[in-house]
Protein backbone atom coordinates (compact mmCIF):
# COMPACT_ATOMS: atom_id res chain seq x y z
CA UNK A 1 0.00 0.00 0.00
CA UNK A 2 0.99 3.41 -0.81
CA UNK A 3 2.01 6.25 2.16
CA UNK A 4 -0.61 8.22 0.36
CA UNK A 5 -3.70 5.22 0.63
CA UNK A 6 -2.66 4.20 4.20
CA UNK A 7 -2.25 8.19 5.39
CA UNK A 8 -5.83 9.15 3.48
CA UNK A 9 -7.08 5.81 5.28
CA UNK A 10 -5.68 6.70 8.89
CA UNK A 11 -7.35 10.56 7.96
CA UNK A 12 -10.57 8.63 7.66
CA UNK A 13 -10.44 6.31 10.50
CA UNK A 14 -9.39 9.42 12.76
CA UNK A 15 -12.12 10.97 11.82
CA UNK A 16 -14.59 8.45 12.05
CA UNK A 17 -13.59 7.83 15.66
CA UNK A 18 -13.39 11.60 16.70
CA UNK A 19 -17.32 11.66 15.21
CA UNK A 20 -18.44 8.59 16.98
CA UNK A 21 -16.62 9.88 20.26
CA UNK A 22 -18.34 13.44 19.67
CA UNK A 23 -21.72 11.13 19.67
CA UNK A 24 -21.05 9.54 22.82
CA UNK A 25 -20.06 12.27 24.44
CA UNK A 26 -23.44 14.04 23.22
CA UNK A 27 -25.17 11.25 24.94
CA UNK A 28 -23.53 11.09 28.36
CA UNK A 29 -23.96 14.65 28.35
CA UNK A 30 -27.85 14.43 27.60
CA UNK A 31 -27.74 11.07 30.20
CA UNK A 32 -26.11 13.37 32.84
CA UNK A 33 -28.40 16.34 32.37
CA UNK A 34 -31.16 14.07 32.54
CA UNK A 35 -29.73 12.73 35.95
CA UNK A 36 -29.18 16.40 37.10
CA UNK A 37 -33.12 17.63 36.39
CA UNK A 38 -34.19 14.51 38.23
CA UNK A 39 -32.52 15.78 41.42
CA UNK A 40 -33.07 19.11 41.12
CA UNK A 41 -37.31 17.92 40.68
CA UNK A 42 -36.85 15.94 43.58
CA UNK A 43 -35.16 18.91 45.46
CA UNK A 44 -38.11 21.36 44.19
CA UNK A 45 -40.91 18.87 45.59
CA UNK A 46 -39.24 18.25 49.17
CA UNK A 47 -38.69 22.23 49.49
CA UNK A 48 -42.80 22.12 48.58
CA UNK A 49 -43.20 19.30 51.27
CA UNK A 50 -40.91 21.39 53.49
CA UNK A 51 -42.89 24.41 53.41
CA UNK A 52 -46.75 22.62 53.60
CA UNK A 53 -45.28 21.10 56.72
CA UNK A 54 -44.16 24.43 58.45
CA UNK A 55 -47.28 25.97 57.04
CA UNK A 56 -49.67 23.60 58.60
CA UNK A 57 -47.53 23.52 61.62
CA UNK A 58 -47.82 27.50 62.07
CA UNK A 59 -51.44 27.33 61.54
CA UNK A 60 -51.88 24.55 63.99
CA UNK A 61 -49.93 27.57 66.40
CA UNK A 62 -46.74 25.18 66.81
CA UNK A 63 -44.64 26.74 64.88
CA UNK A 64 -42.06 28.60 67.69
CA UNK A 65 -39.34 29.72 65.07
CA UNK A 66 -40.30 33.87 64.90
CA UNK A 67 -38.51 33.60 60.92
CA UNK A 68 -40.71 30.66 59.81
CA UNK A 69 -43.65 32.14 61.34
CA UNK A 70 -42.77 35.39 59.59
CA UNK A 71 -42.36 33.71 56.31
CA UNK A 72 -45.54 31.20 56.80
CA UNK A 73 -47.68 34.69 57.97
CA UNK A 74 -46.29 36.46 54.73
CA UNK A 75 -47.48 33.22 52.73
CA UNK A 76 -51.19 33.45 54.56
CA UNK A 77 -51.45 36.80 53.93
CA UNK A 78 -50.67 36.51 50.04
CA UNK A 79 -53.39 33.53 50.18
CA UNK A 80 -55.50 36.11 51.04
CA UNK A 81 -54.78 38.44 48.71
CA UNK A 82 -54.93 35.89 46.02
CA UNK A 83 -58.42 34.60 47.02
CA UNK A 84 -60.00 38.03 46.92
CA UNK A 85 -58.14 38.88 43.32
CA UNK A 86 -59.80 35.15 42.25
CA UNK A 87 -63.43 36.44 43.29
CA UNK A 88 -62.92 39.78 41.94
CA UNK A 89 -62.12 38.32 38.56
CA UNK A 90 -64.82 35.85 38.89
CA UNK A 91 -66.86 39.05 38.99
CA UNK A 92 -65.77 40.70 36.56
CA UNK A 93 -65.93 37.51 34.18
CA UNK A 94 -69.73 37.32 35.20
CA UNK A 95 -70.59 41.32 34.70
CA UNK A 96 -73.30 41.61 32.14
CA UNK A 97 -73.76 45.10 30.39
CA UNK A 98 -75.79 47.40 32.87
CA UNK A 99 -78.26 48.45 30.18
CA UNK A 100 -81.18 49.14 32.35
CA UNK A 101 -78.69 51.40 34.47
CA UNK A 102 -79.81 54.20 31.67
CA UNK A 103 -83.48 53.22 31.34
CA UNK A 104 -85.93 55.72 32.55
CA UNK A 105 -86.45 53.68 35.86
CA UNK A 106 -82.59 52.92 36.89
CA UNK A 107 -82.95 51.51 40.45
CA UNK A 108 -86.19 49.64 40.53
CA UNK A 109 -85.61 46.51 38.14
CA UNK A 110 -82.36 45.89 39.00
CA UNK A 111 -81.02 43.01 40.81
CA UNK A 112 -77.25 42.64 41.37
CA UNK A 113 -75.60 39.79 39.81
CA UNK A 114 -75.59 36.32 41.23
CA UNK A 115 -73.26 35.62 44.29
CA UNK A 116 -70.19 33.36 43.89
CA UNK A 117 -70.50 30.49 46.06
CA UNK A 118 -66.72 31.14 47.25
CA UNK A 119 -66.56 32.92 50.49
CA UNK A 120 -65.75 36.87 49.32
CA UNK A 121 -65.36 40.07 51.10
CA UNK A 122 -66.10 42.52 48.50
CA UNK A 123 -63.75 45.41 47.86
CA UNK A 124 -65.01 48.70 49.30
CA UNK A 125 -66.84 50.90 47.07
CA UNK A 126 -64.56 53.01 44.93
CA UNK A 127 -66.34 56.63 46.91
CA UNK A 128 -65.63 54.89 50.04
CA UNK A 129 -62.27 53.62 49.27
CA UNK A 130 -60.31 54.38 52.37
CA UNK A 131 -57.27 57.10 51.98
CA UNK A 132 -53.83 56.81 52.84
CA UNK A 133 -53.19 57.91 55.79
CA UNK A 134 -56.95 58.14 56.55
CA UNK A 135 -57.12 55.51 58.64
CA UNK A 136 -55.80 54.93 62.08
CA UNK A 137 -53.03 52.70 61.88
CA UNK A 138 -53.08 48.95 63.49
CA UNK A 139 -50.33 47.74 65.12
CA UNK A 140 -49.29 44.15 65.73
CA UNK A 141 -50.12 43.52 69.68
CA UNK A 142 -47.70 41.54 70.10
CA UNK A 143 -44.45 43.06 68.48
CA UNK A 144 -45.76 46.73 67.33
CA UNK A 145 -45.20 46.66 64.20
CA UNK A 146 -47.59 48.58 61.82
CA UNK A 147 -50.07 46.45 59.87
CA UNK A 148 -52.26 46.42 56.59
CA UNK A 149 -55.53 47.45 56.62
CA UNK A 150 -57.51 44.02 57.29
CA UNK A 151 -54.14 42.14 57.94
CA UNK A 152 -55.11 38.58 59.26
CA UNK A 153 -51.29 38.06 60.50
CA UNK A 154 -48.54 39.92 61.36
CA UNK A 155 -45.77 39.76 58.50
CA UNK A 156 -43.16 41.04 61.48
CA UNK A 157 -43.59 38.32 63.91
CA UNK A 158 -46.22 35.91 62.77
CA UNK A 159 -48.87 36.69 65.09
CA UNK A 160 -52.38 34.88 64.20
CA UNK A 161 -54.18 38.72 64.63
CA UNK A 162 -57.76 37.31 64.11
ZN1 LIG B 1 -46.10 41.30 65.14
Amino acid sequence: MSDFVENAKNFVNAAVSRTSWEAQRQLRLRGKQGELDKLLEQRRQLLDELGLVAMNLYTQGSLSDPQLSRLCASILELDNDARKREAQLVDIKQEAYPADQFGPAPTTNYSPPPVSSAPYTPPPAPGNAAQPGAQAQNNCPQCGSPLRANALYCRSCGAKLR
